[in-house]
């Protein structure tokens, strides 16, 4: 997509708007899955949260990818879109013991991620098969917001409790068909990752039936210049080696998954807003935009760079300015950033704002959600509309003339 593209759908939908690239989706889909080229069984399942629009969904599907799914809502999102039961699967965390039923009912793969649970499921469905989340305590990235293997991380099950697990597989005479991981979302270090593996393969032995080794994700995707990315060519040779070697040892050629989600949606993702105010102060200049935290909370939630391009004057000098939002709180996307000269009604482009974006949205301010397009073969199509005012005030229940019925009641008591 090209900036006139972009500017394109602004006309045609409004601003602030959210634009998905097909071609980019496929693009890193097809990435990853060569770059395994040398497994026999691999399976992508992607990770719903990410980007959860059913014409996403849908066309992950046509890919011939699997869902990954945290809830039970997401499950059914993914049926909803077309995805076969046994592609999806169910990796909450801290959930109901009845909401990981409800998932196994509808027959989707299910993945445990506590003792307690897995001991009262297995006692009551001992015949549906599950996959166990381990917890390898180890740290791929250094950042804590989103490392998940250390020792205080509330996911899966510590490597130290494999005796305590394998005694409920024993008791309860469950079926254990997977092995998972999901080591925190940045994998910088290939090297960490492989050895995470290794504890993988080491805790896989002790389970005869397995169908599958789940991998999860933290793929890196480069935010801004200079950045980092994960090196899928060199993860998919070494990991892709070492699981085939693996799979000889253990006697059966078993699925490597992995469950990816920001690899393959967040580039494909545009965010556009329109500059309603530049604010010289005493030490900077505004660009106050017409969104905020409401629609995009990753530059504060995470301290996330998302790129900012004036896409209506990308040839424009580079000035400095302090991107803000209209949101009455400080909501700062950007300080002291440089981007081409900035006029009032301009739009301004964020990179990188297809995962964890348009999902994280809310209606804070009470604002609408924005639309989201998918642009698809040179054509702009819209996969969701921009909210009204009907959606904000669709579940609210207005007490009609509750309190002025109080102040009638009180006055007759005065007299
Ligand atoms: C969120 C999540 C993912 C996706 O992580 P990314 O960093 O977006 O690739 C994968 N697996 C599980 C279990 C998750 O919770």
């Amino acid at each position: 997509m090209n900036y006139s593209d972009l500017t394109k759908v602004v006309e045609t939908y409004g601003d602030p708007v959210y634009v998905y690239d097909s071609s980019k989706i496929v693009t890193q889909f097809e990435r990853l899955t060569q770059a395994f080229g040398s497994v026999k069984n691999l399976k992508l399942n992607y990770a719903a949260k990410a980007l959860s629009n059913i014409s996403i969904l849908k066309l992950m599907n046509s890919l011939g990818s699997g869902l990954d799914t945290v809830s039970i809502q997401e499950v059914q999102l993914g049926l909803l879109a077309g995805f076969k039961p046994e592609s999806i699967i169910f990796t909450p965390n801290g959930v109901s013991l009845e909401e990981i039923e409800e998932a196994a009912k509808l027959g989707v793969r299910i993945n445990i991620d506590n003792l307690s649970i897995l001991e009262q499921f297995g006692t009551k469905h001992p015949n549906i098969p599950v996959c166990v989340r381990i917890n390898p305590h180890v740290m791929a990235g250094g950042n804590s917001k989103i490392s998940v293997g250390h020792i205080d991380s509330k996911f899966g099950i510590s490597i130290h409790q494999i005796p305590h697990l394998l005694r409920i597989v024993e008791v309860t005479n469950m079926n254990i068909n997977g092995i998972h991981m999901h080591t925190g979302s940045d994998i910088l270090d290939i090297d960490v990752f492989l050895y995470a593996s290794e504890i993988l393969f080491e805790t896989a032995k002790n389970f005869k039936n397995l169908d599958f080794i789940d991998f999860g994700s933290g793929f890196k995707v480069p935010y801004k210049e200079g950045d980092i990315q994960t090196n899928v060519d060199e993860l998919g040779k070494k990991l892709g080696s070492r699981f085939n070697e693996f799979c000889e040892e253990y006697g059966k050629d078993l699925t490597l998954a992995f469950e990816p989600g920001k690899f393959l949606v967040s580039e494909a993702g545009y965010f556009l807003a329109r500059v309603n105010v530049v604010k010289q102060t005493t030490s900077t200049v505004f660009a106050s935009i017409d969104t905020g935290f409401n629609h995009l909370i990753r530059p504060m939630f995470y301290g996330a760079t998302h790129q900012i391009v004036n896409i209506s004057n990308p040839e424009g000098r580079e000035r400095y300015y302090s991107v803000v939002g209209y949101i009455c709180e400080t909501d700062t996307f950007a300080s002291n950033k440089r981007i081409n000269e900035i006029s009032e009604g301009d739009i301004l482009c964020f990179k990188n704002a297809g995962a964890y974006c348009f999902t994280m949205s809310s209606n804070y301010n009470s604002r609408f959600r924005p639309p989201e397009v998918l642009w698809h073969n040179g054509e702009a199509i819209l996969i969701r509309e921009r909210e009204t005012f009907e959606d904000l005030i669709k579940h609210q229940i207005d007490v009609k003339d509750l309190f002025t019925a109080k102040k009638k009641e009180e006055k007759v008591m005065v007299k």
